[in-house]
């Protein structure tokens, strides 16, 4: 097997509603799903037998069992009895902890890439299961869709068939959040399990109508809340980013990056132009 490389894609949270806490200490959530085009590379080589390796350009990221690549490299060396070796090779572009889902991309590239290098032709529902052991955000990942609805933790996914595409302004401030600190203060916050009235449903309907004016003013997220308990500031940034020409404004998922629906490529453009004075990680992304 020759060495080979796989795109892995970067999510934001349309919409994010906490339903409930489960009794296992997670919450329940309704949330819809965005894959956008920034993206990490993640390469496979083979290597000696018993050998796995990984390295990675940005330095906060750990290449050790604290990394999620390694982790699926374990559950299929264990579960799928592996002796084969394997050397990885991480480009990131995505932020770290910025909601963006970067690790979990990057493990469901992995049981994909690792699938085929170790030649295991795991079926879907085996990958999907052993993507569910990893983390909450990986399963979206094995779809290949641009939009699905996420439920449970948000590893049961429902994709959609919808062929909107949207162009979005993003700014991911140096901020970073831990998903697990979020949730803590979600308990404890003004916000909890109230329904405000928005729903995914209406946000669904837009993006089956290709309409992002739809979708800007339908834009929710329920962990606005503890990310602005936790990091008060990220709400100048949200609000400053609405006093723009935008369709419509939110974090996604934990934060702390925070997104715009916009009109066309070129007003996103705009944006990421003004923005990029202030903040280093702009940038102008679009549905994938
Ligand atoms: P999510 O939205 O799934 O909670 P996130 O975008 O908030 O994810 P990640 O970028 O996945 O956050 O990083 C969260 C933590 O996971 C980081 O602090 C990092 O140390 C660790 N991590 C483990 N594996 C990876 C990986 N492959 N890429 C990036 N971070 C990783």
């Amino acid at each position: 097997m020759k060495s080979f490389t796989l795109p892995s894609y970067a999510k934001l949270n349309l919409a994010l509603r906490v339903v409930a806490r489960r009794p296992d200490g997670f919450h329940e959530l309704v949330t819809l799903f965005e894959r956008i085009d920034l993206h990490d590379d993640v390469s496979f080589a083979p290597a000696k037998e018993g050998a796995f390796s990984m390295v990675c350009d940005d330095k906060r990221v750990p290449c050790d069992e604290r990394n999620l690549i390694w982790k699926v490299a374990s559950v299929l060396v264990k579960g799928e009895k592996v002796h084969k070796g394997a050397k990885i090779v991480i480009k990131k572009r995505i932020p770290v902890a910025a909601g963006l889902a970067g690790g979990s991309s990057n493990a469901a590239a992995a049981l994909q890439g690792l699938n085929k290098l170790w030649d295991l032709r795991l079926s879907q529902a085996k990958l999907l299961s052993y993507a569910r052991m990893i983390g909450s955000d990986v399963a979206f990942f094995l779809y290949d869709v641009p939009f699905a609805i996420g439920t449970g933790r948000g590893e049961m996914i429902k994709p959609l068939a919808v062929k909107a595409a949207l162009w979005h302004f993003l700014v991911v401030p140096q901020a970073p959040l831990l998903t697990k600190d979020v949730y803590e203060h979600f308990a404890v916050s003004a916000q909890s399990f109230t329904n405000t009235g928005s729903d995914v449903n209406i946000i669904l309907r837009s993006l089956e109508k290709n309409d992002p004016s739809g979708v800007g003013a339908g834009l929710f997220n329920d962990l606005e809340a503890p990310i602005l308990v936790l990091k008060p500031h990220l709400g100048k940034l949200k609000a400053r980013v609405l006093r723009h020409d935008t369709l419509g404004v939110s974090f996604s998922g934990s934060g702390p990056s925070v997104f715009a629906v916009m009109a066309s490529e070129k007003e996103a453009q705009h944006l990421k132009k003004i923005f990029s004075r202030t903040y280093r990680q702009v940038f102008v992304v679009k549905t994938k």
